[in-house]
């Protein structure tokens, strides 16, 4: 296939994808391949983006695919569409890393449940990509395989932890990728990339199989560059799972109808809800600027557009900086050096306690370590009250605000993050400017509900992409696709170009340089 054959492959988004391969038009095979190859042109030029590539298996799974297909059987609508996954879900032929030194050399012996909905459903996983080490993190610096660049400008960060996914998705490595977002981790590099990322209601997405941060708040969900891509995503993977305790047993709320309804259709009798203190005053002025007019185009789309005050949101991130941290220093007490990956100083003469230690101290980055030493201490006996019980009543009262403003609102949004993405190196020497960057995002994982990043233009000031955060109830995600589709088409339509078109191409610039 020539070059240009590639290109031209790789821009497509996964709908026309999958129309062209189960048409026959085109084989899996050479969707597959031309992704194959992109991602190797543009691996090359330092992106960093993936952690692993599994050619050989994708190009067996996309023959198999084609088989079927001129078989007559075509087993989804993404049927033969090539898929990225974040390295923190199990892949039983593939390695799981988490970005971390720990799970060195780890095999899973199972495919998480969304993984295997993948197959099921004959979409190709290209291989693992990049995130900040077990997604703690909001830039992609922690991983502990080296930062993941931005497509858009390469000396900035991608967001994080999701950025692996969000940046192959950008520029075309992957038509679509799973990310997980505990704190705004799909939607943050969502907004960062220029790409949409749909962070679904707690439950509805399994969580078998996904590397455990913090249980309460992890949800898996899709990456795409467009509206609909994201939804068709989310519906293969969406739904009941018995293996995940915390799965609802309820239908996916009806995504895809909602994005195409989206597209064609106008907001009319939608009441849309500008949260207060989502904005304003530290918010970088390009930020502020692309979100006000993203707000005027819903209003001409014929939506309601009110303010909404939720005052608890400014408790939010120090709640989340304290659950969060306490459910991961329980969760990675798991990685004990007897049971997975690394093992250090296990020279016959240390104990166990001795060698656990030692594995911990070597496979564990600072980011890591700082978040257990946080947990267990707002965990310990004379903490709990004052630290993680106060948090969890913050969290009540976030649920509270929502609740509230759900009744006057059909949907709720804000700029997804305060400021655009940032140089690499900026925030990695302070924590808290870093943790900033989740401010928008962690209201929606501490009430459990869903929200999506559309991106909606760049800020003048750097020219990086900004993203409009839409939140819905739980379970009314499709409001989101809905809404974010109907803008999408709008802010398309005004500029008269695809957005998802005018990511700056790496492997070009290399060429050219
Ligand atoms: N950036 C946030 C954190 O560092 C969110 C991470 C996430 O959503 N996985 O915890």
């Amino acid at each position: 296939m020539s070059g240009s054959d590639t290109d031209a492959l790789t821009r497509l988004d996964a709908a026309e994808l999958a129309r062209r391969v189960q048409a026959r038009e085109v084989s899996s095979v050479e969707v597959t391949r031309a992704h194959l190859e992109r991602i190797e042109a543009v691996e090359r030029t330092g992106l960093n983006a993936f952690l692993h590539v599994a050619a050989d298996q994708a190009l067996a799974a996309a023959a198999a695919v084609d088989d079927e297909i001129a078989a007559g059987t075509v087993r989804s609508p993404l049927a033969g569409v090539p898929v990225a996954i974040k390295d923190n879900m199990t892949t039983r032929d593939m390695p799981t890393t988490c970005a971390s030194r720990i799970l060195d050399g780890w095999r899973p012996p199972y495919d998480a449940t969304v993984v295997r909905r993948l197959r099921d459903a004959g979409l190709v996983p290209l291989g693992k990509t990049n995130l900040d080490e077990f997604a703690m993190g909001g830039s992609n610096e922690n991983s502990a395989y080296g930062a993941v660049r931005n497509p858009w400008d390469r000396t900035r960060v991608p967001g994080g932890s999701s950025g692996g996914s969000a940046a192959a998705t950008a520029v075309g490595e992957a038509p679509l990728a799973l990310g997980s977002d505990t704190g705004g981790s799909i939607r943050q590099p969502g907004a960062f990339t220029g790409t949409v990322g749909m962070k679904p209601t707690y439950g509805t997405v399994s969580r078998y199989g996904l590397v455990a941060f913090s249980s309460s708040l992890d949800q898996i969900g899709p990456l795409g560059r467009t509206v609909l891509d994201a939804a068709m995503l989310h519906e293969v993977v969406g739904g009941h799972d018995p293996c995940d305790q915390t799965s609802i047993d309820a239908p996916l709320p009806p995504v895809v109808e909602a994005a195409l309804a989206g597209a064609r259709g106008d907001l009319a009798g939608v009441r849309v809800g500008v949260v207060t203190e989502l904005s304003g005053e530290g918010y970088q002025p390009g930020v502020l600027a692309a979100f006000t007019d993203a707000v005027r185009v819903l209003t001409e789309l014929g939506a309601e557009v009110v303010e909404v005050s939720c005052p608890s949101f400014t408790y939010a991130m120090p709640a989340y900086y304290l659950i969060a941290p306490s459910e991961a220093s329980s969760n990675l007490a798991r990685f004990d050096a007897m049971r997975y990956g690394l093992r250090v100083g296990d020279d016959g003469s240390r104990s166990t306690d001795e060698v656990m230690s030692a594995t911990r101290e070597a496979g564990f980055g600072p980011e890591v370590k700082r978040r257990i030493m946080i947990g267990t201490h707002a965990l310990s006996a004379g903490s709990y009250d004052a630290l993680y019980g106060k948090a969890q009543k913050v969290r009540t009262l976030i649920v509270r605000d929502f609740t509230a403003a759900f009744e006057r609102c059909d949907v709720l949004v804000s700029p997804t993050v305060p400021t655009t993405a940032f140089p690499i190196g900026d925030r990695v020497d302070d924590p808290v400017s870093m943790y900033l960057a989740d401010l928008c995002t962690i209201p929606a994982n501490l009430a459990g509900i869903a929200g999506l990043s559309v991106p909606c233009g760049l800020a003048p000031e750097d020219g990086m992409p900004v993203g409009l955060q839409v939140m819905t109830p739980a379970l009314a995600d499709d409001r989101a696709y809905r809404v974010g589709a109907a803008y999408e088409t709008a802010r398309d339509a005004a500029s008269g170009v695809p957005f998802a078109s005018t990511v700056p191409d790496p492997a070009a610039l290399e060429t050219a340089s």
